[in-house]
């Protein structure tokens, strides 16, 4: 263990959080945590050094002292939040009930992070206090991550939209069909799971055919500044999904900068997106990287 160790959240995490807060949380600090509401004395490292993410510039990839030490939120995890915070008026008039309407909000949050998940159901309950929020959380349940298995709903991005629900968060379990239009989601949130699906425009196409009316989906993925064109591993390789898995990880983590990605998107990114928006803040206090983008989804002018 070196001195680096202590500086990442994986050191601190099984300390519970009011510890970590009494350790942290410093009243005067200009640092500020809007998932925990904490002021940290310092950020923690996160990412890691990779020749390629470097080179390439990949935002959002890359070594650097940006995870709160409270809550564990990245950079990342606080512009989505945001954004919300920044959406959060409009959506409750966007999804205000309507004659006959049904009064549940629905979000979709895939591979979940926890502290953002709480900060937004946390947000959402006290904006729309008397309705009925279901905050269902997903994932794929890849080998070689670790997944709190309580709570998650099964949800392969590759496959034509099903949703296999064990058990939604305060809510009794729903399994299956979610086609009728009363199931469909006002929010989906997707940080960084694009880069790991097979066919990207296949599953944006079904992420987009599960939003309810006035609804949104927000992504974020590597984008890296200093590559025209996007990368995908399957036109570099052709033969790439026959290879044995080592080297798929090997050739992945050599072009792309990590071993499960299957894509690596350049300033050509909008290609990809092409009816989406961008997000993007500077904000000190925050430590948000001004580089990031949240691409933003919205059905509620397409009809
Ligand atoms: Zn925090």
């Amino acid at each position: 263990m070196n001195f680096l160790t202590f500086r990442r959240y994986e050191f601190w995490m099984f300390l519970p959080f009011s510890l970590r807060k009494w350790v942290f949380h410093q009243q005067s600090s200009p640092k500020y945590c809007n998932i925990c509401g904490s002021n940290p004395r310092l950020w923690l490292n996160r990412g890691r050094k990779h020749e390629i993410i470097e080179k390439l510039k990949i935002t959002g990839a890359g070594f650097r002292a940006a995870d709160c030490p409270i809550c564990g939120s990245s950079d990342r995890d606080r512009l989505v939040f945001h954004y919300i915070q920044h959406q959060i008026q409009q959506w409750k008039s966007d999804w205000a009930m309507k004659d006959g309407a049904h009064g549940v909000i629905r979000i979709l949050h895939i591979a979940p992070e926890k502290g953002l998940q709480h900060a937004i159901h946390k947000l959402l309950k006290t904006q729309f206090s008397g309705r009925e929020i279901k905050y269902i959380l997903a994932d794929k349940f890849t080998k070689g991550y670790y997944y709190r298995k309580r709570g998650m709903a099964f949800l392969d991005l590759d496959k034509p939209f099903a949703l296999v629900e064990r058990e939604s968060i305060g809510h009794s379990a729903d399994n299956g069909n979610y086609a009728s239009p009363e199931k469909k989601f006002h929010l989906i949130l997707a940080n960084h799971v694009l880069e790991h699906v097979e066919d990207l425009a296949f599953s944006i196409n079904q992420l987009q055919s599960q939003l309810a009316v006035n609804a949104q989906i927000l992504v974020t993925l590597p984008i890296a500044e200093n590559l025209k064109s996007s990368i995908e591993i399957k036109n570099l390789y052709p033969n790439f999904n026959a290879l044995p898995a080592h080297e798929q990880h090997q050739l992945s983590a050599k072009h792309l900068g990590q071993w499960d990605h299957k894509r690596l998107l350049g300033q050509d990114f909008q290609n990809y997106f092409p009816h989406w928006q961008t997000y993007s803040q500077t904000n000190p206090s925050l430590q948000l990287n001004p580089k990031e983008k949240v691409l933003i989804f919205s059905n509620k002018n397409i009809r």
